[in-house]
């Protein structure tokens, strides 16, 4: 078995068995998000030897994700290290045989193509239905299968789509739901819950990248009550689905640019404000500059500028910057050419 040895136990599993491992470690996986579901994902896939993994998330390492978000620690978050970043040096010291790459960035409309096509699988470690609609374009697009997952409070769910087989993301929700609007930041979630979750995505990733059938199920969970529920979707699909049906891809269409500028993350009271026109800011000048106007932390891959109010303004080398204590709009625009410039 020579160097398959470290995957003794899963090659002895049917499932998977010696042709299956050769699979996963040519396989190439994306993994949209770092925090719950991402490192309890990528945490799996390395582990399993998924060869190339693609680990994309935007945001840094707080205190307040070690309750949930399995690949960070303390040093972490007083390093303030993007989770990108502190996800990718865990992972390699638990397998060093395969590939992650760390991508500290905002998956957008600009850059989606790019770092999702070419892999065999997509996985939603995402918290926002706009990335999700993202993910479903490119996945329809380009005929790649993906692992939508979600949880919130103690309710979690997971569906597989593979275009061409099943009815996709958009044929169940034609629009950008408007529910309740609870997420972690207002409800909480529990992190047994995230584990489940993120663990059922990572069995339905392997299973699609050994060629087994996976689940033709929306299911649903809530672990504090112990209930489950099951929707076959494999009937689902919306004869006049914008995406998989006339593969008019408005996710990846430039028409609602504004709003690509500036957006709040959902529940956070944080504003992102990625710049239009492409740059780089040169970290160690801002800081500088930032340091007469109030504190100033930070590392190689951003800065962290606190600011009276409990505003905090972190800015990441590709201009793109996140606003943290507001919702407002307006406020996030002023505050970001004030103290970033256009
Ligand atoms: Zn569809």
């Amino acid at each position: 078995m020579g160097n398959l040895e470290r995957y003794s136990r899963q090659i002895l599993f049917e499932g998977i068995g010696e042709t299956g491992q050769g699979k996963l470690l040519k396989s190439r996986v994306a993994v949209v998000g770092a925090g719950a579901l991402g490192t309890v994902i990528s945490n799996h896939l390395v582990r399993s030897g998924v060869g190339y993994i693609r680990l994309i998330d935007r945001d840094l390492v707080e205190l307040s994700n070690l309750q949930r978000q399995t690949l960070y620690d303390e040093e972490d978050a007083r390093l303030n290290l993007p989770k990108a970043v502190a996800a990718q040096k865990r992972l390699n010291k638990i397998n060093s045989t395969v590939t992650v790459d760390a991508v500290i960035a905002d998956l957008n409309l600009d850059n989606a193509e790019d770092l999702l096509t070419g892999m065999d699988v997509i996985v939603d470690g995402t918290d926002n239905f706009m990335t999700r609609f993202l993910i479903n374009d490119v996945a329809v697009k380009h005929r790649i299968p993906w692992v939508h997952g979600a949880a919130v409070s103690s309710r979690g769910m997971f569906t597989v789509f593979k275009p061409g087989h099943t009815p996709c993301y958009r044929c169940l929700y034609p629009n950008v739901p408007q529910g309740s609007g609870e997420t972690c930041d207002t409800v909480g979630v529990l992190s047994p819950l995230t584990d489940i979750i993120g663990s059922y995505q990572a069995v339905e990733t392997l299973k699609l990248l050994v060629g087994y059938e996976t689940t033709p199920n929306l299911e649903q969970i809530d672990i504090w009550d112990h209930a489950a529920m099951q929707m076959n979707i494999s009937k689902g699909k919306n004869p006049n689905c914008p995406a998989c049906v006339n593969r008019q891809f408005d996710y990846l269409n430039r028409s609602s640019e504004l709003q690509e500028i500036y957006s709040t993350l959902c529940g956070r009271n944080t504003v992102q404000v990625s710049p239009r026109n492409r740059r780089t800011i040169d970290l160690k000048l801002t800081a500088e500059r930032l340091k007469k106007s109030g504190k100033v932390a930070g590392n190689q891959f951003l800065l962290r500028f606190s600011l009276e109010e409990n505003i905090t303004i972190v800015v990441f080398q590709d201009a793109r910057v996140l606003i943290h204590g507001t919702n407002d709009l307006v406020k996030a625009k002023t505050l970001y050419s004030k103290y970033i410039g256009n």
